[in-house]
């Protein structure tokens, strides 16, 4: 092996790992040991002579002039930066580089072949979506109820005070309407348990795309629904209220529809959730008492 070098004393081959290059102040590869043979396939005597912009993949030139030259001058170094060069059969290699200067304007390179590196990291990043997605399963999964898709409790309890406190800011209403299933246990007793599962989750599915975005409806147990609406007066939650009498007058199970009652309360958000709640629910033992199948509101207990 030849090492034609200018203005260098070439070396030995030698065995260390990590490339060595000395440019000129016009760029031109002045040095380079001898791995730039055995691991890099160049061949010395070319690439002594070239330009140092030769050997690097264009978005690295462009990092080249844009921050790594720019460091040189001001720091005279510039520490683990990554750039992409061209072996001698033109395969992209990603290397990373420490740079120094002197002050006759010669760069000296040394640098590291980073493909395990890349690799690893490339690994990483995978890693890190998996558990990104399966974060997110979890997440949903603590907020969901399995059965109907509907938000569970824990995530309304969450969820509602936030609106509450919009209600009272902004001075708006909000209403609470407390949703129970009429007789469900005669459901269960005379169809069987999956069936009565089957109606949950039907409705479950129907609430889902019921109402406004701005609504909150959740599943806050059994066979129990509690539904917040932001901003909705009286005739509003009625006319709600009403909408959800005839979305369950719709489900049938082995051809019979089954029946809803409901207890509402509205506030000026001066109430929290769990008081409006209690007056929900007082208004709904109201509507239970007073037949099932219809809709109380807490005034007019
Ligand atoms: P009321 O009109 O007074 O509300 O009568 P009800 O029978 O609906 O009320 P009760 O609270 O006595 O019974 C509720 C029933 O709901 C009892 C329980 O077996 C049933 N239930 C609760 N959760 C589930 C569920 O996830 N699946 C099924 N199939 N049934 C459920
Ligand atoms: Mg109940
Ligand atoms: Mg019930």
């Amino acid at each position: 092996m030849t090492n034609k070098v200018i203005g260098f004393i070439s070396p030995e081959p030698d065995a260390f790992q990590s490339g060595a290059m000395v440019t000129d102040e016009n760029r031109r590869i002045i040095y380079a040991n001898t791995y730039f043979s055995y691991e890099l396939n160049w061949d010395l005597e070319t690439l002594v002579g070239k330009s140092s912009d030769d050997l690097f993949t264009y978005a690295s030139k462009i990092f080249f002039e844009s921050y790594l030259m720019p460091t040189l001058l001001h720091d005279k170094k510039c520490e683990e930066m990554q750039l992409t060069l061209y072996d001698g059969n033109g395969k992209r290699i990603p290397i990373l580089v420490s740079t120094k200067i002197d002050e006759k304007g010669h760069i000296y390179w040394v640098f590291f072949n980073a493909s395990k590196r890349d690799k690893l990291y490339e690994e990483l990043i995978n890693v890190r979506r998996e558990l990104e997605a399966q974060a997110k399963i979890l997440i949903s999964m603590a907020s969901t109820d399995e059965l109907t898709g509907l938000m569970n409790r824990r995530e309304i309890n969450l969820r509602a005070p936030e609106l509450i406190n919009q209600a009272k800011r902004y001075k708006n209403t909000i209403s609470l309407l407390m949703v129970d299933i009429d007789h469900f246990k005669k459901v269960n007793d005379s169809f069987g348990h999956v069936q009565g599962d089957k109606l949950l989750n039907e409705l479950g599915l129907r609430l889902q795309t019921f109402g406004r975005q701005t609504d909150l409806i959740a599943r806050f147990g059994g066979e129990e629904f509690i539904i917040l609406l932001p901003d909705t007066d009286k005739v509003g939650t009625k006319l709600f209220a009403a909408q959800l009498h005839e979305l369950m007058s719709e489900i049938k199970i082995n051809n019979t529809s089954v029946t809803i009652s409901i207890g509402v309360t509205i506030s000026d958000g001066s109430l929290n959730l769990d008081n409006l709640t209690k007056q929900a629910d007082s208004a709904l033992y109201m509507a239970k008492s007073t037949g099932r199948n219809r809709t109380v509101f807490y005034q007019d207990t």
